[in-house]
């Protein structure tokens, strides 16, 4: 490879080429049967899944957001008037669509400025008479500070309902996601587990709530032509459960694969700061957390001249996420109080490539080509 070639952002054909063969032989089997809803690679991929993650129960949905959503649903949230749901304005905006899909009022908190997740002291200054449930969102990769986040509502019935869909694969103090309570998942094309179209799943151990969560998903029914929900239609397609058992075979790997990367760019990062004098905002796991780097998120000045430069030289760096929720129009007036972290971060964060298959000559190009446009400032 010559030192210009680009850089993506993410490599998905990379991934396809590792998963190629099983994923054309499975999909040969699905449409010989022609069960294209429903059917074994579902199931398996369910039972897979959840044992991946130390769960007894996954509910296999049709996208993320509808993920979040059904899990409220199935707890009841959101059916009275006023329900209010407390999330982080850091994070995708599908989690306060979620909330308001499913009929309860997104209140949206900041965020700590080490880690960039939910903060605890900012959930406990939001929570009212009217406070149902709260979202920690397992951003970039790493969990949310449960516990503290569990003692900020505590002696309430306020329910975690935790947005795992940048997480798949990360634990806490050991344990995997949807210990807290229902966890939601994507397997966007991009995620750490990613299907080739949409689709995701609710983790939980309840049995009760799996069981409503897979009603709710199919039509309020779960014996056919019985409804005993108010239903939708979001299933986990047949094809797309085929990809997801592929790769979730690789997905370990993969996860390791991605810190390795995180940990070279932590070195090259940490020399450019030493030796040049900058600061980088490199960023960091918290105590306990195993994380799985599904972003790679530095803070920078002028951070859109950099980008730009970035993109200049063939590298896909992005924004995640340059609108904070409570500057969406959509959720304007959302924020109780002001989210004076969320708003710095939107102007400062920069993520650059990550993905399991990224070589370290990729990466030393990343770091070289970043220092110098931060270098070049003011000119
Ligand atoms: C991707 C994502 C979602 C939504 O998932 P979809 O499958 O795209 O609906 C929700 N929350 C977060 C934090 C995400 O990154």
């Amino acid at each position: 490879m010559t030192t210009n070639d680009t850089i993506p952002f993410v490599d998905l054909a990379a991934a396809h080429r590792g998963v190629e063969d099983e994923v054309a032989a499975g999909f040969a089997q699905v449409l010989a049967t022609t069960s294209f809803i429903g059917g074994a690679p579902v199931a398996e991929f369910e039972r897979e899944f959840a044992a991946f993650s130390g769960r007894r129960h996954c509910v296999g949905v049709g996208n993320g957001t509808d993920a979040i959503e059904l899990a409220l649903r199935a707890l009841g949230i959101g059916r009275q008037a006023g329900d209010e749901v407390i999330l982080p304005a850091n994070s995708f905006i599908a989690t306060a669509e979620a909330v308001a899909r499913a009929g309860a009022r997104p209140v949206l908190v900041d965020v700590d400025e080490t880690y960039q997740l939910l903060d605890p002291d900012e959930v406990a200054q939001a929570v009212t008479s009217r406070t149902r449930a709260v979202i920690p969102v397992h951003l970039f990769g790493q969990f949310a500070p449960l516990e503290r986040i569990r003692a900020a509502v505590a002696g309430r019935e306020i329910a975690i309902v935790e947005d795992a869909a940048q997480a798949q694969g990360a634990t806490r103090n050991g344990d995997g996601i949807g210990a807290a309570g229902p966890a939601a998942t994507s397997f966007y094309p991009g995620k750490n587990l990613g299907a080739y179209g949409d689709a995701g799943a609710v983790l939980t151990d309840d049995a009760e709530l799996a069981t409503t969560v897979r009603a709710i998903s199919c039509h309020g029914s779960l014996t056919k032509y019985e409804h005993t929900h108010l239903g939708v239609n979001s299933r986990l397609d047949t094809l797309q459960a085929v990809v997801l058992r592929a790769k979730l075979a690789r997905l370990a790997a993969a996860n390791e694969a991605r810190r390795a990367a995180a940990n070279r760019y932590d070195t090259y990062l940490a020399e450019a700061e030493k030796t040049l004098g900058l600061d980088l905002g490199r960023p960091q796991a918290a105590p306990g957390n195993v994380h799985v780097w599904h972003l790679y998120v530095v803070r920078v000045p002028e951070r859109d001249r950099v980008l730009a430069r970035l993109h200049a030289a063939g590298i896909g760096a992005g924004i995640h996420y340059p609108q904070p929720i409570h500057r969406t129009v959509p959720f304007a007036g959302h924020a109780p109080r002001p989210c004076p972290v969320t708003d710095l971060l939107a102007g400062e964060i920069l993520s650059l490539p990550i993905f399991p298959e990224i070589t370290d000559a990729q990466q030393r190009r990343v770091v070289e080509t970043l220092t110098k446009a931060v270098l070049d400032s003011g000119d």
